[in-house]
């Protein structure tokens, strides 16, 4: 069997002097012809192997360089020197597979993110970038492991779909008609997609939601966790033209159970996280902080990472509604010194310069933004009872997270028939095409809501990666979809 090895976690955790391992990996460093530092993925941790001088060929020790992969047995010993308690004397070292070292992009110094960015096939082998997929995974982890804990199901909705109505962001176009221009026309000139593969316009899903109200009709509460598409043409350190996000949807919940639930949620993530991969958050804060070094004094965040995410697990989140939100704006300093580029009034759609002056300036914590304007928001969310008019709000709720922003966005649904299609159609949205939708509110509607969390921000969030290109495996951004 090939395969009898021990991981280095393992074994740097458990590891006794005297037993005989196996380890399999690759070098980060070879020193004094002697020293391997080998490294698995397992941990940032490397181990140590010592060559001794005379057990090995020249020709076997030229081939230890960084990046080579090697498969070595030996003893564990006691190491006499710093940084490690335990390390390897090896007995035989077979190398898997050599790496020219003139060649090899990585080596051991410190590369920038930007340059990272451009070799994403071989990031994975640093530590900064070991240290966020290794957490990524444990978020991913428990995000099922939160739901299935509470017995919600976990959907899978399309990817292609027909609906566009969401509104949520541009879509991508999925089609099989040519492209050469000679796709058949209808008479008024526009493309005929009865002629397309589904026989009708389809594009790539912006979210899960109206298909996992349909779920949640029936299963009482279901989760998505799955990829979603948005071809906005916004360059930011917080879009993706595709991520990941985790939808759940409820039956039998208003606004503050969905705040609730999102709140609870968050916090599980992280607190998993804290428990599970205590030395990977330790290395990213103190990435962090050597960032943070390196800007000006007022544009440093005040907490480092850890200290932010203890900060998230021990308070609340404070709560707030849009019209209050805009009143903290037009009363704050900001505002009167003139600070912020966009302007503020009762039924504008925040801005991020907005967003972060209530939650990094103002409340110095995550804040949840209730009751927005119906204007800005999507159709099916519920409409507020009671209000003035030309100050209609909905039951929205936007959770917005220091130095990220929006994390989450969520409403209790409007479950009330007659007010939905009225919505419905003073948005122009065709009733016919929706009548699947519709059809939850006919046959036994219920009072609902849901919320979808970018899982990439989350990502962020926990590992203080500023550029959301750096939490996920290969980004695909505007004019840019490498690997
Ligand atoms: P934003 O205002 O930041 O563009 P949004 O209002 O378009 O967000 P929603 O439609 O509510 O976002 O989507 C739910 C969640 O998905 C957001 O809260 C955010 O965490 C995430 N999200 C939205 N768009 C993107 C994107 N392009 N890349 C990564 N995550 C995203
Ligand atoms: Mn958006």
């Amino acid at each position: 069997m090939f395969n009898q090895r021990t991981k280095i976690k393992e074994l740097l955790q458990k590891g006794q002097a005297g037993e005989t391992v196996t380890v399999m990996g690759w070098v980060r460093t070879f020193r004094n012809n002697q020293f391997i530092a080998l490294n698995d993925g397992s941990t940032n941790q490397n181990i140590q192997v010592v060559a001794s001088l005379g057990d090995f060929s020249d020709d076997l020790l030229r081939r230890l360089t960084t990046g080579a992969s090697l498969k070595i047995t030996g003893e564990l010993v006691v190491s006499v020197g710093k940084g490690q308690s335990i390390e390897i004397k090896a007995a035989t070292i077979e190398v898997l597979g050599d790496s020219d070292a003139e060649k090899y992009p990585l080596q051991p110094k410190k590369h920038s993110l930007e340059f990272l960015r451009e070799i994403a096939h071989l990031r994975f082998r640093t530590n900064t970038f070991g240290s966020v997929f290794r957490i990524r995974h444990a978020l991913a982890f428990a995000v099922h492991r939160f739901f299935n804990e509470r017995g919600f199901v976990y959907l899978h909705t399309p990817i292609i779909t027909a609906s566009d109505a969401e509104g949520a962001g541009e879509t991508f176009r999925v089609t099989t008609l040519p492209m050469d221009g000679t796709a058949k026309r209808t008479e008024a000139g526009a493309i005929d997609y009865s002629e397309d593969f589904f026989g009708k316009s389809t594009n790539l899903t912006v979210s899960g939601q109206l298909e996992g109200e349909l779920g949640a009709m029936a299963f009482g509460e279901i989760y998505t966790f799955g990829p979603t598409f948005r071809a906005e043409n916004s360059n930011t350190a917080r879009h993706l033209a595709e991520f990941w996000m985790i939808e759940p949807e409820m039956a039998f919940h208003d606004l503050e159970d969905n705040m609730n639930l999102a709140e609870a949620f968050i916090r599980y993530l992280i607190g998993y996280v804290m428990e599970h991969h205590a030395d990977d958050l330790v290395f990213l804060d103190q990435r962090l902080a050597e960032e943070e070094k390196q800007k000006p004094q007022q544009e440093r965040a005040e907490m480092g990472l850890l200290e932010k995410l203890r900060f998230v697990m021990d308070h609340p989140f404070e709560r707030i509604t849009y019209t209050e939100a805009i009143q903290i704006l037009l009363d704050s300093p900001a505002y009167k010194k003139k600070k912020f580029k966009y302007d503020v009034a009762w039924g504008i759609d925040m801005q991020s310069e907005h967003e972060r002056y209530l939650v990094e300036k103002h409340f110095k914590r995550p804040v949840i933004v209730t009751n927005y304007p119906a204007k800005i928001k999507a159709f099916y969310m519920r409409q507020d009872d009671g209000c003035e008019p030309g100050r209609e709000t909905v039951a929205a709720m936007d959770i917005l997270a220091p130095g990220i922003g929006e994390i989450v966005g969520g409403s209790q649904r409007e479950e009330r028939l007659s007010k939905l299609e009225n919505r419905m159609h003073t948005m122009h949205i065709p009733a016919e095409e929706m009548s699947w939708y519709l059809d939850t509110r006919r046959y036994g509607t219920v009072p609902h809501a849901g919320f979808g969390l970018g899982f990439e921000r989350m990502v962020q969030f926990v590992t203080g990666m500023t550029n959301i290109r750096d939490v996920i495996a290969f980004a695909r951004t505007p004019r840019s979809c490498e690997f």
